[in-house]
């Protein structure tokens, strides 16, 4: 499905997860970066050296996850915005996902959205809870969204509702 419709299946998901273990203990990086490119930004991104260096620029990136704190700088600096963090622990019922977003205006905090799978689909709703925008992310910002941790790894993207009629 990938080759055809670059949208990956959750067995491609899957497969680039760290452990469950990892994932229970706080936010960490997946890497959603299917092709072999030249593109190395990743891992000159990781202030922690989280990412294993490139033996070829073309290579997948790895992550040592034991070493990723979740601190997304990897998601700002990724051209391909082929990186999330996702984060189990936010709350009880909830998860948090950080995802790279470059539309303006920016959203803002405690804004409802309509959340959206890989291909665009909407699969519910979702609550910005910080939105992270410096200097150094080149216009990249990150906007942590709050969603139902059963669609953690289903939700990469979001839109905004529409105005209602009464304004
Ligand atoms: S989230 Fe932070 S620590 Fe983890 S790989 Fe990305 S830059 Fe490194
Ligand atoms: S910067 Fe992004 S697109 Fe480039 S290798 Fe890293 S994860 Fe893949």
């Amino acid at each position: 499905m990938l080759e055809e419709t670059g949208i990956p299946d959750r067995e491609d998901i899957q497969n680039n997860l760290p452990d469950e273990e990892r994932l229970k203990e706080g936010p960490v990086a997946i890497f959603e970066c299917y092709q072999e490119i030249p593109c190395d930004p990743c891992y000159y991104s990781c202030p922690l050296g989280a990412i294993k260096e490139f033996e070829d620029i073309n290579n997948l990136p790895e992550l040592d996850s034991d070493k990723c704190t979740g601190c997304a700088q990897c998601v700002a600096n990724c051209p391909g915005l082929a990186i999330f963090v996702i984060d189990y622990t936010y709350s009880e019922d909830e998860g948090v996902i950080r995802l790279p977003y470059e539309f303006s205006p920016l959203p803002a905090v405690d804004e409802q959205v309509i959340a959206l799978d890989h291909s665009g689909e909407e699969v519910g709703t979702g609550r910005i809870v910080r939105v992270v925008n410096n200097e150094n992310q080149d216009k990249t910002a990150i906007v942590w969204l709050a969603v139902d941790k059963d669609k953690l790894l289903t939700v990469r993207h979001f839109k905004r509702m529409e105005e209602s009629a009464d304004g």
